[in-house]
C-alpha cells in the first residue's frame, strides 16, 4: 500500500467517462458557453482499463464512475462490464443525474454495477427546472424508480443544499428517500472550480441542516463508523438513515483516500488541486502498466494536498477559479473533475 506525505492510503478513484452534460446546474454549470476537452482526448474504455489496472495494482479498490453526465458516454455498460470483471474491484459505483438512467438501469445492473447514486436537489418541478434550465424532473424521478426496480447493492440521492434555492425541503426529501428505498446525503454546497457563483451566504452548514431536521423529526443519532467515506451518518428516531458531506464547513481530507481521473487521462490528487498528472500521454506513447504504477506511486507518495481544509483557513472566500480562468482551462471545472 502506498501512503502520501499524511499517511492517507490510495483506494478510491473516481473515473470521468465524459465533461459533457445534459443539465446546467447553478453550482456546477451555470454558464452559457464551455470550452470541451477535444474529443481524441478522451480516453477509450481499453484505454481506461489500462490506467485502473494500474491503480489496482497500487491499492485502489473503489472506483466511481462520474462525469459530465456518465449515461451520455455511449456504450457505458460495456466499461461497466469490464470493470466489474476485475476481481481487485470491490466496490463499483455510479453517480449520474438520473434523467437516463430509466431507460439503462437494468441494463447497468446487468453489466454488473453494485451502486447508484443519483443527484437529486429539489422535489419541485418548478424548482429543478430553474436550478438545472432543463426540465427533466420527471425523468430523473422515474430514473429513481427503475434503479430502485433494478435492485442495485446500494440506492443513494446526493442533494446539493443551498440557501435560497432548497434549504426548505431537508425533510421532503428524506421521506422521498425513505420511499423509494434510497439513503439521502446532504451536501453542502462548496466553492469548487465550476461554482462561479458561490458566495459564503449560500452554503447551508451541516450544523444548520441538523438542527433544523432535529426541529421537525426529534433527536438525531449519529452512526459511529469507521471508515473513509465523506458522508458522516445519522439515523432519524424512526431510524431512517442519512448523511451529511460537510466538506465546506468541516472538512474531511485526514482521511481522503480519493483521486480523480478526467475523462481525457488527468489524475488530479485533491477536488482542489488547480493541476494534475497527465496519464494519457504516457499510456499513448506506451508505457507499460508497470512504468504507470511507478509513476502513480511516486506522484502519490508526493501528496501533500488538502485543499478543503486550506479553503476553510483563507480568510476572503470566493469562488476558487475565476470565470475568466475556467474558460482556458477545462480541467479546473467541476463537470470535468467529476465531483
Ligand atoms: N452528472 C452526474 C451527477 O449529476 O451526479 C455526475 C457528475 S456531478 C459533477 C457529481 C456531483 O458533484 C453531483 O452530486 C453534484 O451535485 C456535485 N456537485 C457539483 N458541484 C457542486 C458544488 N458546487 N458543491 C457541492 N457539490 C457539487
Amino acid at each position: 500500500m502506498i501512503l502520501d506525505r499524511f499517511d492517507r492510503p490510495l483506494r478510491s478513484l473516481r473515473v470521468s467517462v465524459t465533461d459533457r452534460c445534459n443539465l446546467r446546474c447553478q453550482y456546477c454549470m451555470p454558464e452559457a458557453d464551455y470550452v470541451w476537452l477535444p474529443r481524441d482526448n478522451v480516453l477509450t474504455f481499453e484505454e481506461i482499463g489500462r490506467i485502473v489496472d494500474a491503480f489496482t495494482e497500487t491499492g485502489v479498490d473503489r472506483v466511481r464512475i462520474t462525469g459530465g453526465e456518465p449515461l451520455l458516454r455511449r456504450d457505458l455498460p460495456r466499461l461497466v462490464e469490464a470493470l466489474a470483471a476485475r476481481s481487485a474491484i470491490k466496490d463499483l459505483a455510479l453517480t449520474t443525474n438520473g434523467v437516463l438512467l430509466r431507460q439503462q438501469a437494468s441494463t447497468l445492473k446487468r453489466a454488473g454495477l453494485h451502486r447508484v447514486t443519483v443527484s437529486l436537489d429539489t422535489l419541485d418541478p418548478q424548482r429543478f427546472a430553474v436550478l438545472t434550465r432543463f426540465d427533466e424532473h420527471r425523468a430523473v424521478l422515474a430514473g429513481i424508480d427503475a434503479a430502485a426496480a433494478a435492485g442495485f447493492q446500494s440506492l443513494k440521492i446526493d442533494s446539493v443544499v443551498i440557501r435560497g434555492v432548497n434549504e426548505g425541503e431537508l425533510a421532503a426529501l428524506l421521506e422521498y428517500g425513505r420511499r423509494v428505498g434510497a439513503e439521502v446525503r446532504f451536501i453542502e454546497y462548496m466553492d469548487v472550480g465550476g461554482a462561479t457563483r458561490w458566495t459564503p451566504e449560500a452554503v447551508v452548514s451541516r450544523r444548520e441542516m441538523l438542527s433544523a431536521l432535529e426541529s421537525r423529526f426529534g433527536a438525531i443519532v449519529p452512526i459511529a463508523e469507521e471508515t473513509s467515506a465523506p458522508a458522516d451518518r445519522y439515523a432519524l428516531p424512526d431510524g431512517t438513515t442519512f448523511g451529511i458531506i460537510s466538506s465546506t464547513t468541516e472538512p474531511f481530507c485526514v482521511s481522503c483516500d480519493r483521486s480523480r481521473l478526467t475523462a481525457d487521462g488527468m489524475w488530479l490528487m485533491c477536488l482542489y488541486a488547480k493541476a494534475g498528472t497527465d496519464l494519457r500521454r504516457p499510456l499513448r506513447a506506451g508505457a507499460t502498466r508497470e512504468e504507470l504504477v511507478r509513476l502513480i506511486s511516486r506522484m502519490w507518495s508526493l501528496r501533500a494536498d488538502r485543499g478543503a481544509e486550506e479553503r476553510l483557513a483563507s480568510a476572503r472566500r470566493q469562488p476558487l477559479i475565476t470565470l475568466a480562468a475556467l474558460k482556458k482551462d477545462a480541467h479546473l471545472e467541476m463537470h470535468t473533475r467529476g465531483g
